[in-house]
């Protein structure tokens, strides 16, 4: 682990001034990505901001009915919250599905949703790697990519985001807070912005070093979900090589509206096959108006996996998600999968 230097923030606009007058800080959190990141020399912040004690650890209601999720907040504190847990039950699932008791005690919100690729060469500082070092090369596309990425991907990285909770996020249409060092509300440091959660993260394109839409400069407060949880049709369901303490092969977030036997919603995101959480709008839109069955979800999965293309080693998984659309759709609905 290279030197690095460190600060406390004690205040939001502290920790926003703190990171707008020093290039190459991190914030850390709960710092189970970060410091690992350190220590295999994948990422070298020269600087360390702790933005652990700041108060946005509270889950509260919104006026319009929804629920925000501080950024501070932990993932065990989030699943487990009633209000979680009983109004966007899918979400709560795909946290629990995510890492261990121990990193979930520890992890945050806000660091889960920028925690970084599992891809291996990102990790090994002997290989080439684009994300780690741009214009170096991918070491996953002549490698071994049995985890890689089969929609969205570029000739410059074939990752995939690893994270199980920001593909439930995806699917419930979350939006994330944000401030930066512009002039807030108060005069000082603390503009305010706020991203939907579809373009949050990115596609890899010529630039896989950049993974999300955040500046550097900017900290995230809070993630916001909308009234609407699908709490009587959703699921998550994750599909991995251990039944736990492993990332997703395929992970999918399932949610619909059934109404007089018809579907009249449906939203479908899937985790550990793209740079980015992945949603399909053609793919839920050819299940809406449709009955709930075998017939419609497999529909539904070939239009969302038309372009999927393997790499070799990760082929299997066009056909493993196919099958786990069709089966998260159909556990959703409450239905047997034909
Ligand atoms: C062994 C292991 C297994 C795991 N398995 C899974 C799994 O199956 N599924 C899964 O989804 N996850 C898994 N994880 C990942 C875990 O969920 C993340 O490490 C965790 O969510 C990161 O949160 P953190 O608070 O510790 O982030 P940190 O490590 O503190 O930070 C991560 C990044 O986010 C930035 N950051 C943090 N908070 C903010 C903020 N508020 N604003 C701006 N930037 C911020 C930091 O600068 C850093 O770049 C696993 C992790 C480990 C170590
Ligand atoms: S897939 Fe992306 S993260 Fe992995 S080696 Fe290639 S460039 Fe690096």
């Amino acid at each position: 682990m290279r030197a690095f230097t460190y600060d406390r923030a004690d205040s939001v606009e502290g920790a926003v001034r703190g990171i707008a007058g020093r290039p190459g800080s991190r914030f850390v959190a709960g710092g189970t990505n970060l410091l690992d990141l350190m220590k295999a020399d994948a990422m070298r912040p020269a600087h360390l901001i702790d933005i652990s004690r700041l108060p946005l650890d509270r889950i509260e209601e919104t006026a319009d009915g929804g629920l925000r999720l501080g950024a501070l907040a932990r993932n065990a504190d989030t699943a487990y919250d009633e209000r979680v847990s009983r109004r966007y039950p899918m979400l709560s699932k795909a946290i629990l599905a995510g890492a261990s008791p121990q990193l979930r005690n520890m992890a945050t919100n806000g660091g889960n949703l920028l925690q970084r690729t599992r891809c291996y060469y990102f990790y090994d500082s002997a290989t080439p790697c684009n994300k780690r070092e741009p214009g170096s090369g991918c070491g996953a596309l002549v490698g071994v990519n049995r985890i890689h990425a089969i929609l969205g991907a570029s000739e410059h990285c074939i990752a995939v985001h690893p994270s199980d909770m920001c593909v439930a996020l995806a699917a419930l249409e979350a939006t994330v807070r944000v401030v930066g060092p512009g002039p807030g509300p108060g005069g000082g440091p603390g503009s305010e912005r706020t991203i939907p959660f579809a373009a949050f993260h990115r596609l890899p394109g010529d630039a896989p070093h950049i993974d999300t839409e955040l500046r550097p400069d900017e900290l995230i407060t809070a993630i916001d979900l909308p009234p609407k949880g699908f709490a009587e049709h959703s699921t998550y369901l994750k599909v991995r090589d251990r039944a736990s303490y492993a990332f997703a092969l395929v992970s999918v977030a399932a949610a619909l509206e059934i109404a007089d036997g018809t579907v009249a919603e449906a939203r479908l995101a899937l985790g550990g096959v793209a740079h980015k959480p992945w949603r399909d709008e053609e793919a839920e839109q050819a299940l809406a108006g449709k009955p709930p069955t075998g017939e419609s979800f497999r529909a539904a999965a070939r239009i969302l996996l038309r372009r999927a293309q393997g790499y070799g080693h990760n082929d299997f998984k066009i056909d493993l998600a196919e099958r786990a659309i069709v089966r998260a759709l159909a556990e959703a609905a409450g239905t047997e999968a034909a």
